[in-house]
């Protein structure tokens, strides 16, 4: 349920609203809106909260029954855009960002040639892959607590902040020391122990869409993130599973309008893992754009030929620059704020 105070009522009012929803064994999480503030109520087990005894509490002028299984991550709760920052990039509102970097972190010579080049293109969030999660065994798996020290080093040295996935709970601690935004991939996307973990962090957390998730389960994996308090969710779209088989997944381009109605939470898209091969990706990148994306990730490698895993579905640097050309034309049109 969600309580919408009356406007400009006292914080007094609010807090006794919040005191009476609690000593009934229930959760509140409070948004407060330019106009209204509204108080989230959430969990209660076996305990009962009669909606009519809300509705006569002082400063309450109305109360919503949320029917949708997810209620923090809703649009009704939160109406307005949430806007998420990796240090300096922000996504969501009319913000587009943009996170760019090899699939796997493999060396410190292959980091920092691919830094140094995105740097100087302006791209100011870096992804890597220090723990992979392969579909063989006998695949590269990542170089784990050492590729994320790359990954710090590198991008600590051309002022970059730092994307990584994680891949269990008790990777976290590394994680808090070294990346700025922790990624769950699609396999994870509803490893729900894991999410309860992240919701207790203080940094952003980037949630993949599973491979054959709906809008309403991947949603309720980004409710289990904010349930435990962290509101940095950057929703991403990385392609799912169909019939078809010209490209690696289906780029699901309709999750962009379709979770922006339903959720307040940036959606960005992930071009490189959505189609799996190098020439759609820009095609795909500026229609996410275009689509109203709140920023897209790119993978990009300076010698795909080379590159330990996704080099197929990797842009040269150079691809990059003419991408990120094109898209800081759109964005003008789509009324987003981005900086190349
Ligand atoms: C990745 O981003 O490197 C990755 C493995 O993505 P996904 O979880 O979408 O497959
Ligand atoms: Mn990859």
């Amino acid at each position: 349920m969600l309580v919408v105070m009356n406007q400009g009522v006292a914080d007094n009012t609010i807090e006794k609203a919040i005191k009476y929803i609690q000593d009934r064994g229930f959760e509140t999480h409070v948004s407060k809106g330019e106009v209204h503030t509204v108080i989230g109520v959430v969990g209660g087990g076996a305990q009962h909260l009669d909606r009519r005894d809300l509705e006569l509490l002082s400063g309450v002028k109305e109360v919503i029954k949320i029917t949708s299984s997810y209620k923090l991550v809703s649009r009704i709760f939160k109406p307005k855009d949430t806007v998420v920052k990796i240090g300096e990039e922000k996504f969501g509102g009319n913000n587009f960002g943009v996170i760019a970097g090899p699939c796997s972190v493999e060396s410190y010579e292959q980091m920092d040639e691919t830094a140094k080049k995105l740097s100087k293109l302006g791209v100011k969030v870096l992804r890597g892959g220090a723990f992979k999660p392969r579909t063989s065994p006998y695949a590269f798996q990542g170089l784990g607590e050492e590729g994320l020290q790359i990954l710090r080093k590198v991008a600590d040295k051309y002022n970059m902040a730092v994307v990584s996935e994680i891949m269990e709970i008790g990777q976290i601690p590394l994680f808090e020391k070294y990346v700025d935004c922790l990624q769950v991939g699609a396999r994870n996307m509803q490893n729900f122990n894991l999410l309860k973990e992240l919701s207790h962090l203080k940094k952003p957390v980037l949630l993949k869409r599973g491979l054959s998730a709906t809008f309403e389960e991947w949603l309720m994996s980004a409710e289990y993130i904010m349930s435990g308090g962290n509101r940095q969710i950057i929703l991403c779209e990385r392609g799912i599973r169909t019939f078809e088989t010209a490209t690696r997944n289906t780029l699901d381009l309709c999750a962009i309008p379709v979770v922006q109605k339903l959720s307040h939470l940036p959606i960005i898209t992930d071009p490189s893992h959505g189609t799996g091969l190098r020439d759609k990706v820009a095609p795909m990148a500026k229609a996410s754009l275009a689509a109203g994306a709140d920023g897209v990730m790119l993978e990009v490698h300076h010698k795909p030929e080379c590159a330990l895993c996704d080099g197929a579905q990797s842009l040269t640097p150079e691809q990059l620059k003419g991408l990120l050309k094109e898209v800081g034309a759109i964005a003008g049109v789509c009324g987003k704020k981005i900086i190349f």
